[in-house]
Formats: C-alpha cells, structure tokens, sequence
C-alpha cells in the first residue's frame, strides 16, 4: 500500500506542476508558482528513490529542502492570487530556519520523531502565515476554496503531529518505515493534494472563463462594455425584468475627418478621450457602452430626462472644450446626443434606443453640437433642445 502511495503522490504531483506551468500562458503568475510548488512537491517524494545510493542523511535533507520550497511557494501564490503582500522574507527566513534545525535533527540528533516533527511544524507555518495575512481579503468563491483547502492541509498536519506524540515507536528509520503513521502520512497527503490540485485546476479555468467573458464584453480601445457586455450588464442590474430611466446616444461629429486629416491614432485618442468624459460625466450606476465605431451609450437607470439630458450637455461641454495632442491645439471635436425616456412598455428601452437614435439624427441635421432631448417644451436654447415624444 505504501508503494503504491509513494509511487502515486509524485506522479500527480508531477502532473498537475507540468498542467499548472503549462497553464500559466493563460492563467497569469499564479499557475507558474503553483506549478513549481507542485513540481517541488513531487521532487521531495521522488527524492529518495533518485538518491537511493546516497546515505539516508542526504536523502532526507534534500527531500525537507523541496518539500519547504513546496510549501513557501503555495504561500506564495495563494497570497499573489488574493492580492496580498507576499512577506517573501520574512517566509523564507521561517523555511529557512526550519530547514536547518531539520537538517541538524537528521545529522546530529539521529531522530526521525524530531525531525518530521520540525519539518511539519515549519509546513504549518508556512500555510498558516499566508492564510492568517489573507483571510479578512478573500472575496472570490474560488479563494474561499482555496483558503479552505490549505486549512485542511494545516488540520491534517496538526493530526499528524499530535499522532507523532501520542506513539512512542517512530524513532529510527527502520521503525517509521515501518510504521503505520508512513501510511497515514502517504494516505492523507494523496488525498488532500489531489483536492487541492483539482481545485486550484478549477479555479484557473474558472479565472480564465472570466477573463474571456470580460473581453467578449469589452471594447479593447476605450476598455468600454461593448453591445454584448451592455446587454449582460442590464440583465445583471434587472434580472430580466423591465427597466426604468433614460438613455442617451452621442455620436462624435465629423469624426470621420480625424482619420483623414490626423491619422487613425488621432481618431483613436478621440475615442479614448471621448469615453473618459463620458465616464466623468456621467453619473454613478450608468451604464456606458461603445455600441459602434464613434456611437457612445449610456443609461440612466432610473433617471428623468431633465436629469439624462443635463448629463448629457456637460459631456456635450466637456468635450468641445477638450484639447487634442494629435491634433492643432485650437482644433475643437464636437459631439451630437439624442436622449429619451423608457417607458414602462415590454420593449420600453428598444424603443427608447430608436428614439433616441432619431433625435440623434435630427441633432446631426440642425447643424450638430447639440442635445436633443424628450420633454415638454420645444425648444430652450440652440444647443439644447426638448421635443415632444414622437
Ligand atoms: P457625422 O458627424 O455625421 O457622425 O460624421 P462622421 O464622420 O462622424 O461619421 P461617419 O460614419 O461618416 O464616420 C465614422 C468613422 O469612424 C469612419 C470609421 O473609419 C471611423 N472609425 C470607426 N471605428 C474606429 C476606430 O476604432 N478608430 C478610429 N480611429 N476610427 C474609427
Ligand atoms: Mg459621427
Ligand atoms: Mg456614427
């Protein structure tokens, strides 16, 4: 049985490192330092059959030196994942330590009980450190896992080391071979690395699904919701049901000339600058998207036209006043805005994009640089005007 763990742990150790490195291209840090903590794992458990020929000694002491590295670097992704600071040395100064009285224990001392004793202590704190400096951070589901996981990790090594006292027969190596807390040991740390390996596998691709699920969302050039993301963040404010407020459609006047005057990159710094505004401008809770090539939306949950439209002509203001690096510094961009109100109706915020849309076009017609919004009275200033509902 102990055979089949010793051959077992190392071999999926081994393989969830190699899967952890080899995700780290889509991954980010984490996986590299998952990886080589698993990698390191499986070298401790490896370790004394490579080295059979070498005495013992040597064995044991390269085996504590991969295992601690091992579980310095799970400390160490755990704590790069949740944003934490890493406390490096103070880490290494623990593992260090231990892996020195560990190394005098074998040489000088001869006793296995000491020394699984302080090669466990050090793994203990080694997980405890790291956990304690996260735990009032962990916000994912997917650290809360994690940090549970590690927490059994530490309740088994506590087991292990209170039965590491409570028996008095591991005191040579022929002994603990021997010894039914081998198989234990074995027993214990192939279960709960597997767990912990399957999980961390679960939450990189978890991870990864949600960063991909972000860019499919997000416009790459002003980092924006595009169409897709706007739709998935009005489901995610409404639940699906009926939505109420105001939305506002701009559209950057003659931008088209940018392009042909100033270069692509010049368009492109409009957009980027036309999105911060929009972004300042706005008030908190909007929604803003990029719906097309220099076509902005924004909607006002829960807003009136009197309050949409105001928002509308400080952005209208803003940019005007805006000053352009790729472009002459007394050269203005404008921008024309259609803002409407969603009706309580079962395609309320559809309809609301069409009228919006057509005030938009009648704001392009009346000469541009202006707002034109639903409201009762027709008409209050050249750059501003309320219309009727059509
Ligand atoms: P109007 O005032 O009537 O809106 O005129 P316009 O020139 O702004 O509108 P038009 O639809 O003729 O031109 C839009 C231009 O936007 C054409 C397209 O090349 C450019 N465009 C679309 N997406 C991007 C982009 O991501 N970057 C840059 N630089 N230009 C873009
Ligand atoms: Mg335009
Ligand atoms: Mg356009």
């Amino acid at each position: 049985m102990s055979d089949a763990f010793a051959f077992l742990l190392p071999f999926f150790m081994g393989v969830f490192g190699i899967i952890f490195l080899s995700a780290s291209r889509w991954s980010g840090t984490s996986g590299v330092t998952w990886g080589l903590a698993f990698l390191c794992g499986a070298a401790g458990f490896v370790t004394p059959a490579a080295l059979e020929r070498l005495p013992f000694q040597v064995q044991a002491i390269v085996s504590n030196a991969f295992f601690l590295t091992s579980f310095w670097l799970h400390g160490d992704a755990f704590l790069v994942r949740i944003g934490r600071p890493r406390g490096r040395f103070v880490r290494a100064a623990i593992a260090l330590l231990g892996f020195a009285l560990c190394t005098a224990a074998i040489l000088l001392h001869h006793d296995a009980r000491m020394e699984l004793f302080l090669s466990d202590s050090t793994i203990c704190l080694l997980l405890v450190l790291p956990l304690l400096t996260g735990l009032l951070h962990i916000r994912r589901w997917t650290d809360r896992l994690l940090a549970a996981i590690l927490c059994l990790i530490i309740v088994e090594t506590l087991l292990r080391l209170s039965f590491l006292f409570t028996t008095s027969y591991i005191l040579t190596l022929d002994t603990f071979l021997a010894s039914p807390y081998l198989v234990y040991m074995e027993l214990g740390a192939s279960v709960l690395a597997f767990l912990y390996g399957m999980s961390i596998l679960g939450v990189l691709i978890a991870d990864t699904v949600a960063r991909y699920q972000r860019i499919a969302q997000q416009d790459p050039l002003t980092s924006l919701l595009n169409r897709r993301g706007f739709e998935q963040a009005l489901t995610d404010l409404t639940g699906g049901r009926h939505v109420a407020g105001a939305v506002v459609l701009g559209d950057i006047d003659h931008f088209k000339e940018v392009n042909d005057n100033f270069g692509h990159a010049a368009g492109d710094e409009v957009l980027k600058g036309f999105s911060l505004l929009m972004q300042a401008t706005m008030p908190a809770g909007t929604i803003i998207a990029r719906f097309g090539g220099e076509e902005f939306l924004a909607l006002l949950p829960d807003a009136t036209s009197e309050i949409a439209t105001t928002h509308a002509n400080a952005l209208r203001t803003a940019l005007a006043a805006q000053r352009w690096n790729r472009q002459p510094a007394d050269r203005r961009i404008t921008a024309s805005f259609g803002v409407a109100v969603i009706e309580p109706e079962a395609d309320g915020l559809l309809q609301a994009m069409r009228r919006a849309d057509s005030y938009l076009y009648d704001a392009k017609h009346a000469g541009r640089n202006q707002v034109i919004a639903e409201g009762l009275i027709q008409q209050t200033s050249p750059v501003l005007r309320l219309v009727a509902r059509q």
